[in-house]
């Protein structure tokens, strides 16, 4: 395989803010494999909370070049298993490159990959449309800007939670599900479960900060709505720990290292009956496209990182209000609409 490495700058239609941060432009990089003339693609964004950078990313992708360039791409599960060990502590360049291995095996096969996985998608979860914090009537226009979608996810966080949550429910009948990523103390969880059980909330995501483990525990026993692992669930070994302290799991590709742990996740949730959800980053189309593979596999999915964007660089799968809409294409779908800066 020849490996390539771009660099993009994602710019989002509006500022996208959570309970840690703001953003205009997300940082992304996309890893290129290319086998008989056929080319494959995945993704990794750069994450301040996780340490990530375009240096680190670049550098640890690097760092694998001569294990892929001497091998042919087979079962992509077995590249894993040679790169997972020296990206131990790289899981989002990981990511990225079995992301990408996926979709070029999906392509070289000429099947899409979740048909390759013995996956039909006649019945799948829709996509929830995510609301960044801001003002209330800010938030209000930003739902009424995605009207008609079948769930929205809110983020919180801010000191007036419930009352924004009161007022985008006079907007619509739509599903709600809200994420404090990290910003609620046990008590104001409880108490807020409380006040948003009525008001249409499915779940909540990660309301504690991810090391609070006891606390955890006292939430999921008080708790009117069930909790999800989003910040306290990053890698496989991590699905084990939340039994008993969540209801269910959120897996993002990034955080775990790609297709392939994220699978035994899903397999490992099933067996201790955890719900499993799969999230994004704010990405391209090349991360969703990915994601889509797994939509038989799950309960639930936030997976509208490239409806975000301001403008993408990639084709794939789309969103119709949360549907998920397949390419008549293998692999994971994904086309590259344009070069980005070449870091590799
Ligand atoms: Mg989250």
């Amino acid at each position: 395989m020849q490996l390539r490495l771009w660099h993009y700058d994602l710019p989002l239609k509006h500022t996208f803010t959570i309970s840690r941060e703001s953003i205009d432009v997300q940082p992304t990089v996309i890893v290129e494999l290319e086998q008989d003339g056929v080319r494959g693609y995945g993704e990794a964004t750069t994450n301040p909370y996780y340490g990530v950078t375009l240096e680190s990313l670049t550098e640890a992708i690097g760092s694998c070049r001569d294990i892929l360039e001497k091998s042919a791409l087979g079962d992509p599960v077995e590249l894993y298993e040679q790169l997972a060990e020296p990206l131990d502590s790289h899981r989002f360049a990981l990511c990225a490159l079995d992301q990408a291995a996926h979709d070029l095996w999906g392509k070289l096969q000429g099947k899409p990959v979740y048909q390759l996985w013995g996956l039909s998608t006649d019945h799948t979860p829709v996509s929830n449309y995510t609301i960044g914090i801001d003002s209330v009537e800010t938030m209000v226009s930003k739902l009424n800007e995605f009207a008609g979608w079948p769930i929205y996810k809110i983020k919180l966080g801010t000191g007036q939670d419930v009352e924004i949550v009161e007022r985008l429910r006079r907007e619509t009948d739509a599903v709600f599900r809200v994420d404090a990523n990290c910003g609620w103390s046990a008590e104001e969880t409880v108490d807020n479960s409380r006040a948003l059980a009525p008001l249409g909330v499915e779940f909540i995501e990660q309301p504690l900060p991810a090391t609070e483990w006891e606390a955890m525990r006292q939430v999921r026993r008080e708790s009117k709505l069930p909790v999800v692992a989003d910040e306290s669930c990053q890698r496989e070994e991590d699905v084990a720990c939340c039994d008993g302290f969540f209801h269910g799991i959120n897996i993002k590709l990034v955080k775990c290292g790609g297709l392939t742990p994220a699978r035994r996740m899903i397999a490992a949730a099933r067996t201790r009956g955890l719900s499993v959800m799969v999230g994004c980053m704010t990405e391209s189309s090349v991360g969703i496209s990915a994601i889509a593979q797994l939509l038989p596999l799950l309960d639930a999915v936030d997976m509208d990182g490239a409806v975000l964007l301001a403008k993408d660089v990639a084709s794939g799968v789309t969103l119709d209000r949360g549907v998920c809409r397949y390419p008549d294409r293998p692999g994971c779908g994904i086309e590259l609409m344009e070069e980005g800066r070449r870091l590799l």
